[in-house]
């Protein structure tokens, strides 16, 4: 049971983990469009914690293969001792929505929470799906 279940899911205060964290959405929206200006951090994104906290973070572009948002995320929970992460949603500026990750990203999502749950865009609504239906086969 997450030590804040009030903010879960659908906000019936019951924990679903197959109801998408729409507040994670709304926080990673918010971050990236702070940086509509910067050419360097396109994307944000956001994560809830096991314990409810709400991490974020934004991509660091640059030539020799700056992280995606997502890592940034993960090294951001690892400095406020976070813990395990169950879910995680990047959204991208200039109003392009919820993104999907990218392959590099979803092999270090399952390698490091392999029961984390990512929201990714369908064409209409977004949904939230677990790291293995976005990495089938992965490498191990
Ligand atoms: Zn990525």
């Amino acid at each position: 049971m997450p030590a804040n279940p009030g903010i879960w899911g659908d906000g019936s205060g019951a924990y679903s983990p197959t109801l998408m964290d729409g507040e994670l959405i709304a926080t990673a929206t918010t971050l990236i469009e702070a940086r509509s200006d910067d050419s360097k951090h396109t994307v944000a994104a956001a994560a809830r914690a096991a314990g409810g906290q709400i991490i974020t973070g934004v991509n660091v572009s640059h030539f020799t293969g700056g992280p995606c948002a997502e890592l940034v995320v993960i090294g951001q929970a690892v400095t406020e001792g976070a813990g395990e992460l169950v879910e995680i949603v990047a959204v991208g500026d200039q109003q392009r929505g919820v993104l999907s990750p990218c392959g590099r990203c979803r092999q270090v999502l399952a390698d490091y929470f392999p029961e984390i749950r990512v929201i990714i865009p369908t064409g209409t609504e977004p949904r939230s799906v677990a790291i293995a239906e976005l990495l089938p086969w992965g490498f191990s």
